[in-house]
């Protein structure tokens, strides 16, 4: 198959293919932090990242969630939909812990009853901004399908919440992205992987903040995820 970078992202490439309305994504071997300060090459962390993601994508799909996952290839590339991304980051919050631990009053492990849904602005030369919904209005964005992201971003956080309980793992937040797809259906995006999730098991990081706080080593955590979703999900 002939394929052709498009985007590289931190740690993803994106590869458009012969068909118009697909792309491939492959997870590369990297983790960064600090919106990219912080970078170490890890070999087969983009193939556990990969495998993971395919895992949640395919319970989001069996859930009937619109997505852009069609399937995986050895390895560690999944293709895709092909969607136009949308430069908001979607963040769904069931403990308190990182930026809203330090920019606010609440405490780090505060319990949400209703998990709360935030906003930034995908723009790293801005650092990711926390957006209001004024900002949003006035940013062009069309409320019906920003509350659409918040009822998909609620349900998928349900959804993986619900499978990490099963293996003793705390969903402590997790990031969303979304696209429009070639006939402008909106759909969940990206990756479902442990870079854009906080994890604790008995109430430790089990994450990317091992790396960004080198309290670990963080291929031992993924590797763990890995198979214990693969036992939950057979
Ligand atoms: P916070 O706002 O507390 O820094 O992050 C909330 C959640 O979103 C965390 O799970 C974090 O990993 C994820 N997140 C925030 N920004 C990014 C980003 O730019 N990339 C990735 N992969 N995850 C992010």
């Amino acid at each position: 198959m002939t394929k052709t970078e498009i985007i590289k992202g931190k740690v993803k490439t994106v590869f458009t293919t012969s068909e118009p309305d697909k792309v491939l994504i492959q997870y590369e071997d990297k983790v960064t932090a600090g919106n990219g300060e912080k970078e170490l090459l890890i070999e087969d962390k983009g193939k556990v990242c990969c495998e993971i993601s395919k895992i949640l994508f395919e319970k989001v799909k069996q859930r009937g969630i619109p997505n852009h996952y069609l399937d995986t290839f050895p390895v560690s590339i999944m293709s895709c939909k092909k969607v136009e991304i949308i430069p908001l980051e979607v963040v769904v919050r069931n403990v308190a812990a990182g930026s809203i631990v330090r920019q606010t009053t609440i405490e780090k492990g505060s319990e949400f009853k209703w998990p709360l849904v935030e906003y930034f602005l995908k723009d790293d030369s801005k650092n990711d901004p926390l957006l209001t919904q004024d900002r949003i209005i006035q940013m062009g964005y069309n409320m019906e399908d920003v509350g659409e992201m918040e009822i998909m971003a609620r349900e998928v956080n349900l959804l993986i919440q619900n499978i990490f309980d099963e293996i003793g793992l705390t969903l402590v937040d997790i990031k969303f992205e979304f696209g429009y797809d070639v006939n402008k259906k909106l759909l969940l995006a990206d990756e479902l992987s442990p870079d854009g999730m906080r994890i604790w098991k008995d109430g430790k990081s089990f994450d990317k903040d091992l790396f960004r706080n080198d309290e670990g080593d963080l291929m031992v955590a993924y590797r763990y995820i890995l198979e214990e979703l693969k036992r939950v999900t057979k």
